[in-house]
């Protein structure tokens, strides 16, 4: 069969572009189907190094470090978008990149990332792209204010970011954001955000994990429960616009869509990565595959099975020190599934590890239920919407 002559044989070492903990799970999926990964990292004890069969230590952008990771593996994958062009293009001439170096620039960019989204037919916040004061002037004049505006490139987590209220507002976050340009995007007043993460095999099979719900804090994913509680049209809708957006990229790999949903159940996609995401990980206990062994699996072109889930979830993100101060209790706890990322220091705002909660297919508790399965990581007051 022309698939499994294709595909990548045990043994073989897959590259995976980045260190942090996107990048320490893809290695762990790659080790159990019997390959080796290879990180191109800068942290040479980092999440992903520490699991790994071997790294390239050094910078994204250096050619020689490039070549020699190249060299040292037999196809090429990311968990890291921000490479440059140049560098991008240096590894595709070496060795097989996937998802393609097209697809990476796309994502990178949200000046490119929406106009391609808006050229293959799917709805976005209404944005402007923002370049010096005049231009500033002339979004705000269409798109309105409140909004947000956001640096095009290099933005993460809520940074890069400020909601304006007043063109006053509007002057003072545009001074202030680097690097230029910048987007304006009309403030949307959604029901609840959304994800869908699907993968693409270079045959064009598909398979897509089922629609989640997502909640942040500060900037940073929180929570995220399986399935998403809203409609079946919206969710099934979902579906269909992760597959879209997969099929309209041409992608091979994994791809994460994040989504608002209106009250009246429409969609507009926010972003797109083209990697595994935060929002996919309720999947390394709920589902026989993971998003990790689906990114793997694409990459190395092995069949894609059914991401059907046997169980509903959830999955919260462990952030920072306060978090961590909590991990004995974590471990201890029933029910509570720990993942930790191996990393030495907890800061403010870094993610460290997550949790994820199984409940009965068709049981993910309300509210309550579900402050009260955070066990030790409960809000004592606070009630999840
Ligand atoms: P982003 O960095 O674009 O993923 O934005 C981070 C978070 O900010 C999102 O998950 C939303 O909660 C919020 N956000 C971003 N863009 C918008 C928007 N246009 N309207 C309302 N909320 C937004």
């Amino acid at each position: 069969m022309s698939l499994l002559a294709k595909s990548l044989a045990p043994g073989s070492t897959i590259g995976i572009v980045g260190g942090g903990q996107l990048g320490r799970m893809s290695a762990m999926a790659a080790a159990r189907l019997g390959y080796r990964a290879h990180i191109l990292t800068q942290e040479a004890d980092g999440p992903a190094a520490q699991v790994a069969a071997g790294i390239t230590p050094g910078g994204y952008d250096d050619p020689a470090t490039l070549r020699a990771f190249a060299a040292a593996v037999d196809v090429v994958t990311f968990e890291f978008e921000n490479v440059s062009a140049e560098g991008l293009s240096l590894l595709a001439d070496l060795k097989p990149v996937h998802p393609s170096p097209k697809i990476l620039g796309i994502s990178q960019d949200r000046v490119l990332e929406k106009s391609f989204l808006n050229g293959a037919g799917v709805a976005t916040a209404p944005w402007a792209e923002v370049t010096d004061e005049a231009s500033l002037r002339a979004a705000i004049e269409t798109i309105g204010l409140p909004a947000i505006l956001k640096t095009s490139r290099l933005g993460y987590d809520g940074r890069g970011q400020a909601r304006v209220a007043t063109p006053e507002e509007a002057l003072a976050a545009f001074h202030r954001l680097e690097p230029k340009p910048l987007v304006l995007e009309g403030l949307v007043n959604f029901a609840c955000e959304v994800s869908v993460v699907v993968a693409r095999g270079a045959d064009g099979q598909m398979a897509s994990f089922d629609t989640v719900e997502n909640h942040h804090k500060n900037g940073i994913l929180d929570l995220t429960f399986a399935p998403a509680r809203i409609t079946e049209e919206a969710a099934a809708s979902a579906q269909a616009l992760g597959r879209q957006v997969a099929e309209a990229l041409d992608l091979v790999g994994l791809l994460a869509v994040e989504m608002f949903v209106d009250a009246d159940g429409s969609l507009r996609v926010n972003e797109i990565a083209p990697r595994p995401h935060n929002s996919g990980h309720w999947t390394m206990d709920a589902c026989p595959a993971s998003q990790f062994e689906m990114h793997i699996r694409a990459v190395a072109g092995l069949p894609l099975p059914a991401a059907g889930r046997h169980s509903d979830a959830m999955m919260k993100n462990l952030i920072g020190p306060d978090d961590m101060a909590l991990w004995p209790e974590i471990v201890a706890a029933e029910g509570l599934i720990p993942h930790h990322y191996g990393k030495a220091e907890a800061r403010a705002g870094r993610k460290m590890g997550h949790v994820n909660r199984l409940f009965p297919k068709g049981s993910l508790p309300g509210p309550f239920g579900i402050n009260a399965a955070l066990g030790p990581l409960a809000e004592p007051t606070a009630q999840q919407d």
